[in-house]
């Protein structure tokens, strides 16, 4: 851990009046002005760079002016704790004052606190627009209260491909700073007044978090897998309760299946979501770029971030075959891509750990195997069953998150 006597000797960050100068890339001088009197940044450098797009501090400046004069509409039914209530601004004040800016952080970390300090936020290093610093703003202000709200290992999602990752909360329910987060992302969606691009990029990220980042699902969203069978129809196969739903013919689901979003993820320079059948990436820091591609011969899996062999954060798919592709991480290189230039191999050992590929799903306790007769298998542990009803399959997808209201969201 940091060492205190660094800390004593950060500047207090000021405006520096002489080597500051106006351009439209710049923050606002007299905005600025208004969060520094609820707000202090200490950190090695003098002044604040309000016209450097990679100063964290000016990053952070830039996310408080944001949510400074946001009203927020309420969450999506059924997720709506208000949390942080219509004015996120409001609740980070309430619960921070200070931000440190670290040099160095463990990789991964955008930001921190610690127990023994009151009412401040560390900011590690990274390009992030405003939009992302402020949830992880409202995140870490979450983690300053009492209760703290610690993380716990990710037991399901993509996550869970990591053993001992502390990247989710219990549930939903339990208010924490995962929570906090996912419900600001609805709130953003669900407001007329923020940008649309941005709205779009909320709507992403809180069904990126709702699938992701609890151990027990929210609402009534259901880890499962689809299943297709020789009339083509397509049933929902429950894994908790091992039921399976039958999807009406004329569901959006069957036709197109939009609802099944399949991963959503973040490089440094993109925002990928990804269904069975649509792919779309947007720059974050520019809305106007957006990229989107039909998969017609790709049959995409999952979708999550990884580090490439040069340390950079990266967006990898995978396939139904199991097989991996790294996307470009920047949009410039991704804008003409087209299906076939994605470049899917199959995984170096010990690189990227797919668990579950077709014809084999597993999500949390069991996993599936459609054999060649077209029986499914369920099997859990050393113990394996029939699928209820013994039905014969040609296909099974997943693992998928879904509920009949998952549209709706
Ligand atoms: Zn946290």
């Amino acid at each position: 851990m940091r060492p205190l006597s660094t800390f004593l000797c950060a500047f207090v960050l000021s405006l520096s009046l002489n080597t500051w100068a106006q351009s439209s890339d710049c923050v606002d001088k007299t905005q600025a002005d208004i969060v520094l009197k609820d707000f202090k940044f200490y950190g090695d450098q003098q002044y604040l760079k309000l016209c450097d797009s990679n100063d964290v501090a000016t990053q952070t400046i830039k996310s408080l002016i944001f949510l400074k004069d946001l009203k927020l509409n309420k969450a999506a039914k059924g997720y709506r704790m208000g949390i942080a209530g219509a004015r996120p601004y409001d609740y980070v004040k309430k619960r921070v004052s200070i931000f440190i800016l670290e040099n160095q952080c463990d990789r991964g970390t955008g930001a921190f606190v610690r127990l023994d300090e009151k009412r401040t936020v560390h900011l590690c290093p990274g390009q992030m627009d405003a939009f992302w610093r402020a949830s992880l703003v409202i995140h870490e202000a979450r983690h300053l209260d009492d209760d703290g709200h610690a993380h716990t290992e990710c037991r399901r999602g993509t996550f869970a491909l990591n053993p001992g990752n502390q990247s989710c909360d219990l549930s939903y329910d339990d208010q924490g700073a995962y929570a906090v987060m996912t419900e600001f992302y609805s709130q953003i969606a669900n407001t007329e007044a923020v940008n649309p691009a941005i709205r779009k990029l909320g709507k992403s990220l809180f069904m990126n978090f709702v699938i992701e980042r609890f151990n027990f699902l929210p609402g009534d969203l259901k880890d499962g897998a689809f299943l297709t069978d020789l009339n083509n129809r397509i049933s929902f196969f429950e894994g908790s309760n091992r039921k399976i739903t039958e999807i009406p013919s004329d569901s959006i689901v069957v036709n197109e299946r939009p609802a099944t979003i399949l991963g959503a993820a973040t490089s440094k320079d993109l925002t990928c979501i990804t269904s069975a059948t649509k792919f779309k990436c947007i720059d974050p820091f520019d809305a106007k770029k957006v990229f989107t591609m039909q998969w017609s011969q790709i049959r995409p899996h999952s979708m999550f971030e990884s580090f490439n062999s040069r340390g950079e954060l990266t967006i990898t798919i995978t396939d139904h075959q199991g097989r991996s592709a790294e996307l470009p991480t920047d949009f410039e290189n991704l804008k003409d891509m087209r299906e076939s230039d994605f470049a899917f191999k199959s995984n170096k050992k010990g690189v990227l750990k797919v668990q579950s590929y077709m014809p084999y799903i597993y999500r949390g306790t069991y996993s599936l195997t459609l054999r060649k007769d077209g029986s499914v298998l369920i099997k859990n542990g050393a113990l394996v069953t029939p699928i209820p009803g013994n039905q014969k399959y040609k296909d099974i997808e997943g693992p998928v998150v879904w509920s009949p209201t998952l549209q709706a969201l």
